[in-house]
């Protein structure tokens, strides 16, 4: 009776006390925390917290402060320890053909035109198929988590492959269904790829990781009447447009001779410019048609290592910067890159345009991170879910290593992410809140059958392609 009574007791006060002591530390539980780090939130305000942490509960950033302050509030079921790292937005890559990694190196030192009839179009006329899409998309995810990319928009064929893949390895994607005028792998006419599109649209219109898009490949691979019913397509979705822009002097010669008018000014006749258009490349725009992109409210995705190998042109960055576009920044595919790290995107950018300009405050270190996080959600119409670190919009943040031989010693952890930094020093990339890659571990694909897997595709590209 009397160890009855004791052991009474002792659940009592444990009862009693337990929830005491719970509510006493006030402890939010959440699902991750990251600690210890500096925060790079690219808010409003481009606050950077020297001993910093971030709270994330789902998919969803809860609140981001002093170590001290968030591990005051908040409990995470897991935590990071970003001691010496930066925390900050993952990287928004606005602008690639996924698969085209399979096509890395193929061939190289060529202009745009030359590169395409002769090497592009033809290898992926006898390759590009649902296997093809579905390999290329796994290394491209590989290479992307391992280099701190956590969205990227996409145009391709077979997207919903692409689609498929891309939430299977965790990322976010803007993903177009390409609308191209010859016969391609998965559409025999436009009207099969416009018809292909919507079926796309619809199996992934409210997906959490997926955003499906249309992309009419350019205006110089296809007519008037496919341009106007693939803008129409998307703007009865409201699904973005994605499409290749004023790429080359060629193009804008192109426009002039078939249309008496520039790419922009033809887009801008036929009505197809507006909200929810993300042009790229954009490398042959004049000021007043940077007014018209901005007026509009088209976006520009910037792609300045493939317009420097293609030798395509340098896109008017600094004007649509000063004209008020949103510019994202992007690798383009790895064909012409020939890699899809967002960190040598973020330097070239802000290197190329010192070069152009003669002024080195063209595009400068926080310009370019600018574009590689906040300004590529803008570009893509994310805004209030991705590009900064704050309470309320989706955790998509990476953890950057910031103690190699390279990056020491460091003044300003601005400066080192866009000219020291690689996408080899991401140490852990997390999207939707989920981690797909910790501490150089990949969690989502197994890296040795992902690479195995590519190099035998590349056999099958070389007995197809004459690389004479
Ligand atoms: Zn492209």
């Amino acid at each position: 009776m009397k160890i009855r009574l004791v052991m009474l007791a002792i659940a009592v006060l444990l009862g009693v006390a337990l929830p005491l002591v719970w509510s006493q530390t006030g402890q939010r539980q959440v699902s991750l925390v990251i600690t210890n780090g500096i925060v790079v939130t690219m808010n409003a305000t481009g606050q950077t917290i020297d001993n910093g942490a971030v709270a994330i509960d789902g998919a969803d950033i809860v609140a981001v402060g002093s170590a001290d302050e968030i591990v005051r509030q908040f409990r995470g079921a897991d935590t990071i320890d970003a001691t010496g790292q930066v925390v900050m937005p993952g990287l928004i890559n606005t602008h690639t053909h996924a698969p085209m990694v399979l096509y890395r190196g193929l061939a190289d030192d060529m202009g745009l035109m030359e590169w395409l009839t002769k090497y592009i179009f033809p290898a992926e006329a006898k390759t590009v198929s649902p296997e093809f899409v579905r390999a290329g998309t796994r290394l491209a995810a590989l290479e992307m988590i391992q280099s701190g990319t956590t969205t990227y928009a996409d145009m391709y064929y077979f997207e919903e492959e692409i689609a498929r893949e891309t939430k299977a390895a965790g990322l976010r994607g803007v993903l177009g269904q390409t609308v191209i005028q010859f016969p391609v792998a998965d559409a025999k006419t436009p009207a099969d790829a416009l018809a292909r599109a919507e079926r796309f649209i619809q199996q992934f219109q409210n997906d959490p990781l997926i955003v499906p898009a249309v992309a009419p490949h350019a205006i110089y691979s296809l007519d008037e009447s496919t341009l106007r019913s693939a803008r129409e397509l998307s703007k009865r979705y409201s699904v973005p447009t994605l499409i290749h822009l004023a790429e080359t002097r060629d193009e804008v010669t192109m426009a002039q001779e078939r249309f008496q008018a520039s790419p922009v000014g033809y887009l801008d006749r036929l009505g197809f410019l507006g909200a929810g258009v993300l042009a790229a490349h954009a490398s042959w725009v004049s000021a007043p048609e940077a007014a018209i992109l901005q007026s509009r409210g088209v976006g520009v995705s910037h792609n300045p290592e493939s317009n420097m190998k293609l030798a395509s042109g340098t896109a008017p960055v600094p004007v649509f910067l000063k004209a008020g576009v949103a510019v994202g920044l992007a690798t383009d595919g790895a064909a012409s890159n020939n890699d899809l790290d967002m960190f040598e995107a973020m330097r070239t950018a802000s290197l190329v345009h010192k070069l152009q300009t003669a002024y080195p405050r063209a595009v400068g270190a926080r310009t370019a991170l600018e574009m590689a996080t906040g300004g590529g959600a803008r570009a893509l119409g994310m805004a209030a879910q991705i590009g900064s670190l704050e309470p309320g919009k989706r955790a998509d943040v990476i953890v950057v290593g910031m103690t190699a031989a390279r990056q020491t010693p460091m003044y300003n952890p601005i400066s080192h992410l866009v000219y020291t930094t690689r996408g080899d020093d991401v140490r852990t990339t997390i999207v939707n809140g989920k981690v797909l890659m910790r501490d150089r571990k990949v969690l989502t694909l197994n890296e040795t059958s992902v690479l195995a897997e590519a190099r035998e595709w590349a056999t099958k590209v070389r007995t197809v392609v004459d690389l004479r």
